[in-house]
């Protein structure tokens, strides 16, 4: 079995960034308007291994700027700390999260000189109209390179893309998706996107030059995201801002998706597009009642947020009462019994049929 992961996070704020991206308020999420010392980061690191079990994977996170867009003395004092922390075993694996324009040569041999592991590359969309109106800065080019280069160097390879940008709809989101599988991450992340207090956004939505996806709609997309990268064999170890302390809706965020269990949400909406794909085909309808066996992890999923997917259920199938119980045997399996019938639902082959009647793959 492979060890639990326990990231060590250390935010590197905005250093670095040669513009500002529209969405983007560094300081605000990682909590720090200072720069990152080397002190700090041994710091922090220390603070973290004590609260670590030795049969845990340990990485060190560098989050929060675009790490190799840093000076490079800087960037070099950071990496050799981690580098010292791999070397004496402490520590399993570094990553960093960074911009596609700054992916060359000279970086990533910087990188491999200090055991860097993982590169997670902020793509946010693969549409040229989208980069411009969020002020990337970068183009599609500058992503398509990085990536080659990543691999070529055989890094870990992280994509993140994020839903509900200026200019951004569904079409779009999907086709980035698209071309994230072509480009075969190990690992994606998919952020919708709010509207942060002191961002230019904020001043776009004031202005009504933006305005955000709600929440249902979010969801919608996130979840096809997902479905269509899970499919694919694709990792995607994040749906959804994490909520710090101060990214709360009220506090720093003015608008946007936020929703605290944001992926809770877009996996029980997969689970909805299966209920109905499979109940529909297998005329599970129309009954007193039916009880569902489901291994005890999906159990939330399946039910649904305030009991969603079992108000839907009763409601568009007309079944009263749905009766659930955890086996533990089945992964991608479900059991519906109705009447003395038993039907096995295969979570991946109802996945594929909405992916395939959608145009998803
Ligand atoms: S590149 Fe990243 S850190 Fe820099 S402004 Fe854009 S989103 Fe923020």
């Amino acid at each position: 079995m492979s060890k639990k992961i326990k990231i060590i996070p250390i935010f590197v704020p905005h250093q670095g960034c040669v513009n500002d991206c529209v969405f983007c308020n560094q300081k605000k999420i990682t909590g720090l308007s200072t720069s990152m010392t080397k002190e700090q980061v041994i710091f922090i690191i220390e603070r973290n291994l004590k609260t670590m079990s030795d049969d845990c994977q340990k990485q060190i996170a560098f989050y929060g700027g675009s790490f190799t867009a840093i000076d490079l003395t800087i960037q070099k004092e950071l990496l050799a700390v981690a580098k010292s922390y791999k070397d004496s075993k402490r520590i399993d694996k570094i990553k960093l999260s960074t911009r596609p324009d700054y992916i060359n040569r000279h970086i990533l041999d910087i990188l491999k000189e200090n055991r860097v592991d993982i590169i997670e590359l902020g793509v946010q969309s693969l549409d040229e109209e989208v980069l411009r109106l969020s002020n990337r800065g970068h183009s599609i080019k500058h992503v398509y390179d990085a990536v080659k280069l990543i691999r070529e160097y055989k890094f870990t390879l992280g994509l993140q893309m994020m839903i509900g940008l200026a200019g951004d709809n569904e079409e779009k989101c999907i086709k980035t998706a698209k071309e994230f599988i072509k480009l075969k991450p190990d690992i994606v992340r998919i952020y919708p996107t709010l509207v942060l207090k002191e961002t230019l956004l904020a001043d776009m939505l004031s202005s009504g030059e933006y305005q955000p996806v709600n929440l249902e709609e979010a969801v919608r997309i996130s979840a096809k995201l997902l479905m269509m990268f899970t499919f694919n064999g694709i990792n995607v170890i994040r749906v959804g801002l994490q909520p710090t302390d101060n990214i709360t809706e009220g506090n720093d965020v003015l608008a946007g998706p936020f929703h605290p269990a944001f992926r809770q949400l877009t996996e029980s909406y997969i689970y909805r597009l299966i209920i109905d794909e499979s109940f529909a085909e297998n005329d599970i309808k129309d009954t007193e009642s039916i009880s569902v066996e489901i291994s005890s992890k999906q159990i939330s999923n399946f039910v649904g947020n305030k009991k969603t997917n079992i108000n839907h259920i009763t409601k568009v199938f007309r079944i009263n009462k749905v009766n659930i119980m955890a086996n533990n045997e089945l992964k991608q399996e479900i059991k519906v019994y109705i009447k003395d019938e038993i039907i096995d639902i295969d979570i991946k082959k109802y996945t594929k049929k909405y992916l395939k009647e959608n145009g998803l793959i």
